[in-house]
């Protein structure tokens, strides 16, 4: 089957305004048999978003109509392709109460979810990781340098693995290596492979699947898929699912570098 397992929406205020009927026919076109749309979900009650301009996800006042907007497609396309209602959900270190709730209440009407971190907790205050090169670079210094920055982040996505969020916690781990999104700029000499073989363990015991996520290859600084193929492999001999994602924020973007996804899978 082949499917694109994140994609964002419209309702992304960091995105573009592509329709959700672009999104699928594009997907269509590209000869997809599924597709799950995977907007950002509200952030948790409580959480400031540390953005600049605040629209790292969508508004919760946004929820019920992106649900059912979804729900419609999902009738309206069923002959065409199979359309999987998600979310991407933010593992937030400290909202693990919040989130757990919202997803108590919204989780029945998802088909499948994501989990990604994208923001770490530095000094009591949490920074967007993937937000800018300067921002990546205040929290380097803040951490006391890159590798340390690298150690926080991976070990926040395995407290977010590991963590309770209750019945409906998404099933996928999102871009496993976000960190590496400035690459070219900021080079770490971390050994992140412990650390790696360990949410790979953690996950497995929990039966989750990994995003492979080709976004990573059309950001300038990064220049790679999230993960990179080695890590991709130590994942297939983990036996953890494989599932791509091209984490389009466009309908171009929809099924990008999916040709790179089969050669290593
Ligand atoms: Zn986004
Ligand atoms: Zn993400």
């Amino acid at each position: 089957m082949k499917k694109d397992g994140h994609v964002h929406t419209p309702f992304c205020p960091h995105g573009t305004d592509d329709s959700f009927e672009l999104y699928i026919e594009t997907a269509i076109k590209k000869g997809f048999s599924a597709i799950t749309f995977t907007e950002h979900a509200p952030l948790p009650e409580g959480f400031v978003d540390p953005t600049p301009d605040k629209d790292s996800a969508m508004p919760f006042s946004d929820i019920d109509r992106y649900l059912s907007i979804l729900l419609d497609l999902k009738k309206q396309y069923k002959r065409d392709i199979d359309i999987h209602i998600g979310l991407e959900v933010d593992y937030i270190n400290g909202f693990e109460r919040e989130t757990a709730q919202f997803l108590d209440k919204y989780g029945p009407f998802l088909d499948d979810s994501i989990l990604s971190v994208h923001f770490l907790k530095l000094n009591g205050q949490y920074y967007c990781v993937d937000f800018d090169e300067h921002t990546f670079q205040k929290m380097a210094e803040l951490s006391g340098g890159i590798n340390h920055l690298y150690e926080l982040y991976y070990a926040t996505v395995l407290k977010g693995v590991v963590s309770d969020l209750g019945k409906y916690k998404p099933k996928r781990l999102g871009h496993i290596t976000l960190i590496h999104k400035f690459q070219k700029l900021f080079q770490a000499t971390f050994d992140e492979k412990p650390y790696i073989e360990q949410i790979f363990a953690e996950m497995n015991k929990r039966g989750m699947e990994l995003d492979v996520n080709t976004s990573g290859l059309r950001k300038a600084f990064c220049g790679e898929i999230y993960p990179p193929e080695d890590i991709i492999q130590a994942a297939k001999k983990q036996s953890i699912p494989l599932v791509y994602g091209s984490d389009a924020h466009s309908a171009k973007d929809v099924g990008s570098d999916f040709s790179l996804f089969e050669k290593m899978v």
